[in-house]
Formats: C-alpha cells, sequence, structure tokens
C-alpha cells in the first residue's frame, strides 16, 4: 500500500536540504531538456563531483542541442576527455543529431522515443522525463535500491528482488512532484542513507524506516560479489628518427572508441622492442588491465601517425593511455 507520508517527507526534505547542482532546477521540470540530456548521459557510471567540471565545461562549448548535433566526433571526445566510457560521447552526439534531423532539435516526450536515441537505456529514459518533462517515472538507480531495500529491510541478494525493489520504489514515487522527487531520492541517496554510515538520526523516514537501529544496515542492499578478470599485455613507445611518437585511432566500436593510442595488445606485438621495467594498471568496469611499457625506435609504420608528445594535448587519449604516457614521460623527459 502507498504511504504518501513517506513522499511528503522526502519532497519537504529535499526543498531544505537538495544539493544545488549545476544542470538542476527545484521546483518542477527543468527548462531545458538538452541540460537534463547531457547530465544524464554524462552521470551514467560516473559520480556527480566528477561530472560538475566536465559538464560545465561541455555545456559552455556546445549551448544548444544544435551546436553539439554540428560539432566534430574529434572535438567532442576531447571535451569528454577523462570522464571515461566514450562510447557514451558517441552515442549522445548520434542521438542529438538525429533528434536535429527528425525532432526539429526538440527531445522527444515519450519513453519508446527515447528509448530509441543511441545509449539510452531505461534509467536514463526515466530521469529525462522525470526531471526534463515532470513526468511519473521512477528512476532506480544504486542509490534507489540502497534506500528502497533499507527503508523495508530487504536483506536476500538484489538480484532476486528486482520486481520487489521496482514495485515498492513505484509506490513512493510523487504523481504530484515527479521532477522534484526524482531529484530528492537521489539526493537522499548521496547525502542521508549514505553507503556506510548513513545519517539515520537525523532522516525523515527513520520513523517508518524497518532498518532503523538495525545492526546490520552497513550490509544492505546484499550485492552478489562480482570477481573481476585480470589480463595482461604491452604497450609501445613507438619513436621516429625526429622523436615523434606513433599513435593509432581506434576503430568506432568497442572498448575505447574512437580514441587516440599508443599501440597495445595483450599478446606481444614487436619482437624487437626493450622492455622499460615500467608498467601500469587500470580498472575498467568488467576487468582490470596490466601493461608492460616498452620501446621501439622505427618509421617503418603503415598504421597510425607520428607526432610531437607537445601535440598530444590535440589528441584524445584514455585515461589508461595518460596513465602510460605520464608513467613513461616522468622516467624519460
Ligand atoms: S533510517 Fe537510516 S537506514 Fe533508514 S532510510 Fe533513514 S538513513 Fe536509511
Amino acid at each position: 500500500m502507498t504511504d504518501y507520508s513517506l513522499t511528503t517527507s522526502l519532497l519537504e526534505w529535499y526543498q531544505s536540504n537538495g544539493r544545488n547542482l549545476p544542470w538542476r532546477v527545484k521546483g518542477g521540470a527543468h527548462p531545458n531538456p538538452y541540460i537534463v540530456l547531457i547530465s544524464e548521459v554524462m552521470l551514467q557510471q560516473t559520480t556527480v563531483a566528477t561530472v560538475i567540471p566536465y559538464f560545465e565545461r561541455f555545456i559552455k562549448r556546445f549551448p544548444t542541442i544544435f551546436d553539439l548535433a554540428a560539432a566534430n566526433i574529434d572535438e567532442i571526445y576531447q571535451y569528454w576527455e577523462g570522464l571515461g566510457y566514450y562510447s557514451r560521447a558517441r552515442s549522445l552526439h548520434s542521438s542529438v543529431q538525429k533528434i536535429v534531423k527528425e525532432y526539429k532539435g526538440i527531445i522527444p516526450q515519450t519513453k519508446e522515443e527515447i528509448l530509441n536515441l543511441k545509449g539510452i537505456g531505461p534509467y536514463t529514459a526515466a530521469s529525462i522525463l522525470a526531471l526534463g518533462f515532470n513526468q511519473a517515472e521512477t528512476v532506480i538507480d544504486g542509490n534507489v535500491i540502497r534506500v528502497i531495500c533499507r527503508l523495508y529491510h530487504l536483506t536476500s541478494p538484489i538480484n532476486t528482488l528486482k520486481q520487489q525493489i521496482r514495485e515498492l520504489a513505484e509506490n513512493l514515487t510523487s504523481q504530484q512532484h515527479p521532477a522534484d522527487y526524482a531529484s530528492a531520492i537521489m539526493d537522499f541517496g548521496a547525502l542521508i542513507c549514505t553507503p556506510q554510515n548513513p545519517q539515520c538520526l537525523i532522516c525523515p523516514w527513520n520513523k517508518k524506516c524497518q532498518s532503523f537501529g538495525q545492526t546490520d544496515i552497513d550490509l544492505i542492499p546484499l550485492r552478489p560479489k562480482i570477481n573481476k578478470k585480470e589480463k595482461c599485455g604491452n604497450v609501445y613507445i613507438i619513436t621516429n628518427n625526429i622523436g615523434q611518437i606513433l599513435i593509432e585511432k581506434r576503430r568506432e566500436k568497442g572498448l575505447l572508441s574512437g580514441l587516440w593510442e599508443f599501440p597495445w595488445d595483450e599478446k606481444c606485438l614487436f619482437e624487437n622492442a626493450i622492455d622499460t621495467g615500467l608498467n601500469i594498471s587500470h580498472t575498467f568496469t568488467h576487468f582490470k588491465l596490466t601493461l608492460k611499457i616498452y620501446t621501439l625506435t622505427t618509421t617503418n609504420f603503415s598504421k597510425g601517425k607520428f607526432i610531437s608528445p607537445k601535440d598530444f594535448k590535440n589528441y584524445a587519449f584514455s585515461t589508461l593511455m595518460k596513465k602510460v604516457w605520464k608513467t613513461y614521460s616522468t622516467k624519460n623527459y
């Protein structure tokens, strides 16, 4: 049964305590859904604190959907550089081009149409409809899962609770103020019902929370353990006889697509390369990669291009490759 007092108390808490974020307005939908679209795509798998400076620079450079649709993808990658998950930038570009072409630049307002845009899944679609159009969509991310599981003291592994969590979250969603409610539940999870040390004593829900006063709060929600695979490979700093370095562009599909990089592979590519004794590690969503750094001097390459290190700033590199260069250049430049 719906408990409206929980929804009301959360909305009241939000009015006084909700975060002021550069992509947010309080008191209804954002007047510019383009802002919501950009922020929600950036926030996929990335924290609010990380996104803020990227969002501000991005919106300054691409203030309207038309600016972004007309931009070159390489420039967009540069503005995305460091945010990770670069396929998001490519999908966003393709989506805004579709919106400009098929909807005259106006973001569509039905779930079916939004889900037809590239890179937009059910969570992002619900967020855009709630925050950008004040539609009563329920947003469910890690924050909401944690809050719901604690509120109702659900202690089973979350993969067995999906339907129950959705129903409970839908029951709490405000029909009158869905935009504010979507922001409120996010902020509540980020500021009050935090993963560790939740602020139960000042929580607006503590009188009704079934976990209040229990000793297992920090263990809820129970997430099944994922063992990340470990992978190893080699990366090559290949110089020509005037000190330029070979970089290659990745294909526009899959891991780190469209970004520039030093040649690397999980198998040995070049027999005559010299081991620098340096290596770097980087953790992706599903695996951890360790690369040994090798050097090689040659001009005989059919792929990629040689550029001077001072020009690296003009190319979008992944965080992985930035780590490689930082580690290598600290010892060699
Ligand atoms: S009382 Fe504590 S566990 Fe319950 S919802 Fe509030 S902060 Fe979360």
